[in-house]
């Protein structure tokens, strides 16, 4: 084994014993949750590795970086994520490898992503990012609707050709009413969550949870949790 298999191994067992000890602790099965690696910043024979080691779920945040490496890994049975803010000339790139867009946020991209997907022929799992600490008809800073345009966006994925209304996506918000508070705000996404499922049932993920926060995530009912860091090492400068 090279020593950088020997460490992702090693740190994977580590995230895989956080996840198992979160589930049990909310007397959750394990299998509720699933491990979604963000291997960002990481190259292609990280992902390579992270395969070999069993992992099947990768997400990305930038189109420019995941293309390529998309690209490279086309031969191993992966789903790609893509979570970060999508401009709507990336769209028809990032429908061309993602199985999921967890960071849907407006109707325009909402439009531009089934638009790519039916060229494609292929059909786009999506996820709504809510901004928990958004006002009211805004955005939040590192994207997300607000929690009151939830519903406007669900109905527009729902009816858009070649996507399928996937769920829920949220970042923990770093300032407003639940900075510091992870537990708090992945509770209210589950209430959000609760309320959508009340009209879309089968949008049932609820992708929450990062490297620091994902017992917090675990214990308030995420199907997801999103971790980088804790698997691949601390991102040399920004991303
Ligand atoms: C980078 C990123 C993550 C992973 O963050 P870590 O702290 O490295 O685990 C999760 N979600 C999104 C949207 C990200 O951009």
């Amino acid at each position: 084994m090279t020593d950088r298999k020997a460490e992702l191994a090693a740190n994977l067992a580590q995230v895989e014993e956080r996840i198992a000890s979160a589930c049990a602790a909310a007397g959750r099965e394990r299998e509720e949750v699933t491990l979604v690696v963000v291997t960002k910043t990481y190259p292609a024979s990280d992902v390579r590795i992270l395969h070999e080691l069993g992992v099947r779920q990768v997400a990305e945040n930038r189109d420019q970086d995941a293309a390529p490496k998309a690209a490279a890994c086309a031969d191993l049975s992966l789903r790609w994520h893509f979570v970060g803010q999508l401009q709507t000339n990336k769209v028809r790139s990032v429908a061309s490898y993602a199985d999921f867009v967890q960071s849907v946020d407006r109707v325009k991209l909402v439009n531009a992503l089934s638009a790519a997907a039916g060229r494609d022929g292929r059909e786009l799992g999506c996820l709504i990012q809510v901004a928990l600490d958004a006002e009211s008809g805004e955005r939040g800073e590192r994207g997300g609707v607000a929690p009151d345009g939830v519903e406007e966006l669900a109905a527009a994925v729902e009816s858009a050709p070649g996507l399928r209304l996937a769920g829920l996506m949220t970042v923990a918000p770093l300032a407003g009413p639940f900075a510091g508070r992870q537990r708090a705000a992945f509770d209210r996404l589950m209430e959000i969550s609760s309320r959508l499922r009340g009209n879309h049932p089968a949008a049932n993920m609820v992708s929450a949870g990062m490297s620091a926060d994902l017992e917090d995530a675990v214990a308030a009912g995420a199907t997801h949790v999103r971790v980088g860091t804790a698997v691949l090492g601390v991102r040399p400068g920004l991303g």
